[in-house]
C-alpha cells in the first residue's frame, strides 16, 4: 500500500513503525474471511483491511479521532486472526495499538463511555480494588435481567460475569521450593484478574511445576501485565506497569523462564521488548523478559511430566484462545500435553473466531460479545465434551456464562492427571464424573 507520510511525520518513532506496516499491506483482503466482526455482519469497516485504510486515513493526514473511527476500532477485538491469516506479514496489532492511543489522546468520548473507561482501567488491574467490586456484583447478581431490561446492557453483562465462587484474598510474594531436586528456577506472574478470579489455576500451576522439581517465585512489586489499559489506549499506565514487573522480574536472580497463565497477558509480556524500544532506561531489561516470557503449556511441554493417572474417556473440547493461537502461535503443545495425559482432546470448529472476551471487550461491547459467544458455545456443544478446555481466564468465565458445562484452565487438568486435586470447578458441575476418575485414580 503507498503511504505519503511526510519526512516530520516519520520523525516519530511510532508513526515511522505504522508507516511501514501500512506499507506491507496489499489490500488483498484474505484477512477479512477470518475475522470475527467482519464474519457476523459483513461490514468492510468492521473488517481488518476496512480498519487498516481507516487508521492510514486517520494517521497520514494527522486527524483527530472521528466518532466513526472510534466505533469501528472499538468493535475490533484485537483477537489478531487477520494476523495468522495475512500472507504479507502485516503487523496488524501494533498497527492498532498506535491507533487506540491516537484515539484516546484525540477523540472525546461520550461521559458515560468516559466514565466506564476509568472505572475499569482503574478497578481491573488492581487485585484488592477488583476483589471488592466482585464482592458488590455478586450481590447485584440476580438483577442482571433487571439491569438489561432497562437498557445497562453493560451493567447487566458485568454481573452475569461475577462467578458465584467464594473470593479468595490475592496472593503476596512467595516463593514455593521445588519437592526433591531442584530442576529449575520460574517466575510466575500471578496476575491482577486472574488471581481474584480463578486462584485455582496458579494454585494447579504451582502444583505441577513443584512436583516437577522447578521453584516457583512469585515476585514482589509484579501485578498487572498492563494489556488491560494498553487494550484502551491508556498508554502511560500500561508502560508504568510493563516497568513494574520489569523492575520486579529483573530483580530475581537464576530465572530460566517467566510463565503466565492467562495467554492475553503472556501476548503482552512478550511484546515488553517493543513496547519499550524507545525508552533508553528500560529498553534492554524489557527485551530480556519479553525473551524469558513462556506461556504455561510452552514450559510445561518441555518437561517429562509423570503421569499419575489417565483420565479415561474424558472428552476435552479444547478452545483456543486467540492469545495463544494468533498472539503467539501456541497451538500444538496445550493439545499435546492433554491427549498425552490420557484426555481425549476435541478441537472446536472453526476455532479461528473469538469467543468475544478480549479483555474488556465484553464489557464495552457486550452486543457483539454475546453474539460471538453463543456462536462458539454452539459449536463446543454439538461436540458434548465431558469439559472444556482453555488457556485464558477471560475466554474461560466468557466461555462458562453461556453453558452449562464445566470450563476449566488447561492447567488445571495436567496438574489432576499428574498427581494434582480435581478441578474444583468440574467437581461443582460433574461430581459423579470426578469421582468415577478420583477412584479410578486411586
Ligand atoms: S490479508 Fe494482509 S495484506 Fe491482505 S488486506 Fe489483510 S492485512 Fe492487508
Ligand atoms: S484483530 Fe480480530 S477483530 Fe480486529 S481486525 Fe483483526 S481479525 Fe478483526
Amino acid at each position: 500500500m503507498q503511504t505519503s507520510f511526510t519526512l516530520a511525520q516519520l520523525a516519530d518513532p511510532d508513526v515511522a513503525e505504522s508507516e511501514k506496516i501500512l506499507r506491507a499491506c496489499v489490500h488483498c483482503g484474505f484477512c477479512t474471511a477470518t475475522c470475527p466482526t467482519y464474519v457476523l455482519d459483513g461490514n468492510e469497516l468492521d473488517s481488518p483491511r476496512g480498519r487498516i485504510y481507516l487508521i492510514k486515513d486517520m494517521l497520514e493526514n494527522d486527524r483527530p479521532a472521528t466518532a466513526d473511527v472510534a466505533l469501528h476500532i472499538d468493535r475490533c477485538l484485537s483477537c489478531l486472526a487477520c494476523m495468522t491469516t495475512c500472507p504479507s506479514g502485516v503487523h496488524y496489532m501494533h498497527l492498532v495499538d498506535h491507533a487506540r492511543v491516537h484515539i484516546e489522546q484525540t477523540y472525546n468520548r461520550p461521559l458515560g463511555e468516559r466514565v466506564l473507561r476509568a472505572f475499569l482501567a482503574k478497578l481491573l488491574p488492581y487485585p484488592n480494588r477488583f476483589r471488592l467490586a466482585l464482592k458488590a456484583a455478586q450481590a447485584g447478581k440476580p438483577f442482571a435481567p433487571l439491569a438489561e431490561a432497562i437498557g445497562l446492557k453493560r451493567l447487566a453483562t458485568m454481573l452475569r460475569l461475577a462467578p458465584w465462587r467464594r473470593l479468595q484474598p490475592p496472593r503476596g510474594p512467595d516463593t514455593i521450593p521445588a519437592m526433591g531436586e531442584r530442576k529449575g528456577r520460574v517466575a510466575l506472574l500471578a496476575g491482577c484478574v486472574n488471581d481474584v478470579l480463578a486462584p485455582q489455576i496458579n494454585a494447579a500451576t504451582i502444583g505441577v511445576l513443584t512436583r516437577h522439581g522447578i521453584e516457583v517465585v512469585l515476585a514482589g512489586g509484579a501485578g498487572c501485565c498492563g494489556s488491560l489499559v494498553h487494550h484502551m489506549g491508556r498508554e502511560a499506565e500500561a508502560l508504568a506497569q510493563a516497568r513494574g514487573n520489569i523492575d520486579a522480574w529483573s530483580a530475581i536472580r537464576g530465572l530460566d523462564a517467566i510463565l503466565i497463565t492467562a495467554s492475553g497477558c503472556g501476548t503482552t509480556v512478550k511484546d515488553y521488548g517493543f513496547m519499550l524500544r524507545n525508552d533508553k532506561a528500560y529498553a534492554e531489561p524489557a527485551a530480556r523478559v519479553a525473551n524469558l516470557a513462556k506461556d504455561i503449556a510452552e514450559y510445561l511441554a518441555g518437561l517429562p511430566l509423570k503421569a499419575d493417572h489417565s483420565a479415561p474417556g474424558l472428552v476435552v473440547a479444547y478452545h483456543s484462545a486467540c492469545s495463544l493461537q494468533h498472539g503467539q502461535r501456541i497451538t500444538r503443545q496445550p493439545k499435546e500435553l492433554l491427549a498425552k495425559l490420557g484426555f481425549v482432546v476435541k478441537d472446536v470448529p472453526e476455532g479461528h473466531l473469538c469467543c468475544g472476551s478480549a479483555g474488556t471487550y465484553n464489557i464495552l461491547q457486550p452486543d457483539i460479545a454475546r453474539r460471538l459467544r453463543e456462536r462458539k458455545v454452539g459449536t463446543i456443544e454439538r461436540l458434548r465434551p465431558d469439559v472444556i478446555a482453555a488457556g485464558n481466564i477471560g475466554c474461560i468465565t466468557q466461555i462458562a456464562a453461556g453453558t452449562a458445562l464445566p470450563a476449566v484452565h488447561t492447567v488445571e487438568l495436567v496438574d489432576w492427571a499428574t498427581g494434582g486435586p480435581c478441578p474444583p470447578t468440574l467437581r461443582e458441575h460433574r461430581p459423579a464424573l470426578a469421582m468415577r476418575l478420583s477412584t479410578a485414580a486411586g
